[in-house]
């Protein structure tokens, strides 16, 4: 399979003339730029959990392959007419993995198991429980319909129909479905590799000595985390310096290591954010200024053809802009189908007035029905992050919320996590 071409050098421009790039117009411009750069291999269904189809997968087999009965009882031609009925019972049964070798004679019924093949003459089949037999035939009340407890051949799935289809992430069920239409191997994305870099003169590793005015680095081993479970390959790429050298350094190492870069820190127009005047030297840099809270500028660029994305320093931003931003851009890249996240509308058990102007998102879990928000917004509440289950999401407009009022809960689930 060839190598899916580069991304443009224009790809993360936004539209001339707008000031505060409103959260869905990022999405869409995401969603329209952005195409898969991960290469296509073939592998066992039993590798194949979590990767992306790049392929469309044809059922090579019905589901159930044949007409077989659902229930555990005995087989006959329907339908059967209303009143007490007695039919004599045929030699032998018919038993899953051990279909019946013969016909059952028309007014005659057969002992049949559940999953077990109807016989030829045998469309309709009577639970044991309504029924009562001396060993040579059986008593039963009627009506019955034809096809009663009887599972048609192909009622689930066709051979050669269209069983999943190309960007899919595969789940349990998929391998379920595809082991049932006789798929043994699949053709699936590479991993998308996501490098992960910290950036900051005040960070140090956690278990180290730190001095005043350091801290430890909290976004790595964070970043990393979601990445692995989104379904991509980490790529730890440590933390850099407030260096301008350092920083080109390690971005040209992992723009050989990886397919993305995510940074975190030094993303925004300051004397020390290097992250984005790097990109910005290498002409392929957008400041995205997203009306969005919490979230600081994004930088958005390619680095020698790679894209990286500059996510801001601080945990919460940099959390919710990955869910919110990098995920879905991510999911393209590594081939899935544009990715949005299932959100519920439920009852607030707290009172907010938020202004206009731009999309917000709050640290919120749900407890008796009701959803609950962090007592702070503060954006390096990291604790917040911890507490949460999900964030809630609130449309641009003003609102003014009061207990009781729906507002929309996206539980981490819902984002990959
Ligand atoms: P910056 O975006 O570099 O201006 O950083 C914004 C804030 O986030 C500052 O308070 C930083 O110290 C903090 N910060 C940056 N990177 C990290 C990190 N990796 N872990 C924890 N806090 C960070
Ligand atoms: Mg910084």
């Amino acid at each position: 399979m060839i190598k899916p071409p580069p991304l443009r050098n224009d790809c993360f421009a936004l539209p001339a003339g707008v000031n505060w790039t409103p959260v869905d117009a990022a999405l869409a411009l995401l969603r329209d730029r952005l195409s898969v750069v991960a290469q296509a291999e073939t592998q066992p269904l039993a590798q194949a959990l979590g990767r992306v189809l790049a392929q469309d997968v044809i059922a090579r087999r019905s589901n159930p392959p044949q007409a077989n009965s659902a229930v555990d009882g005995y087989g006959f031609a329907g339908p059967v007419s209303e009143g007490a009925q007695a039919l004599p019972l045929v030699q032998g049964r018919a038993a899953a993995g051990v279909p019946f070798d013969g016909a059952v004679p028309a007014r005659h019924a057969i002992r049949i198991l559940t999953g077990a093949a109807l016989p030829e003459g045998v469309d309709t089949v009577i639970l044991q429980e309504d029924v009562t037999t001396d060993g040579n035939q059986i008593a039963f009340h009627g009506p019955l319909k034809q096809g009663a407890n009887a599972r048609r051949a192909g009622e689930d799935v066709q051979g050669g129909d269209l069983a999943l289809a190309t960007g899919r992430v595969l789940t349990a069920a998929d391998l379920a479905l595809l082991s049932a239409v006789g798929v043994a191997q699949v053709t699936v994305r590479q991993r998308l590799r996501v490098a992960v870099m910290s950036t900051g003169d005040e960070l140090v590793e956690p278990g180290q000595g730190a001095g005043p005015g350091q801290i430890f680095d909290a976004n790595r081993p964070m970043l990393l985390a979601m990445v692995q479970r989104f379904g991509f390959l980490p790529v730890d790429m440590g933390r850099v310096g407030d260096d301008r050298a350092a920083l080109r350094d390690r971005l040209d190492r992992a723009s050989e290591r990886a397919d993305v870069i995510l940074t975190s820190g030094g993303a925004s127009a300051g004397d020390e954010d290097h992250v984005s005047a790097l990109l910005q030297e290498a002409g392929a840099m957008q400041q995205w200024r997203i009306a969005v809270k919490p979230g600081r500028p994004l930088a958005l660029g390619l680095w020698s053809g790679t894209p990286v994305f500059g996510l801001p320093g601080n945990p919460v931003a940099a959390m919710v802009c990955t869910l919110v931003f990098a995920r879905p851009a991510m999911g393209l890249l590594a081939g899935a189908d544009w990715q949005e996240p299932q959100g519920f509308d439920l009852p607030a058990c707290f009172e907010k007035r938020k202004k206009p102007g731009r999309r917000e998102y709050l640290r919120a879990r749900v407890r008796g029905g009701l959803v609950e928000v962090f007592a702070s917004e503060g954006s390096g509440r990291i604790s917040g992050l911890s507490w949460a289950e999900g964030l809630v999401e609130l449309e641009d407009g003003e609102r003014h919320i009061r207990p009781g009022d729906p507002v929309r809960f996206i539980p981490y689930g819902s984002f990959g996590l």
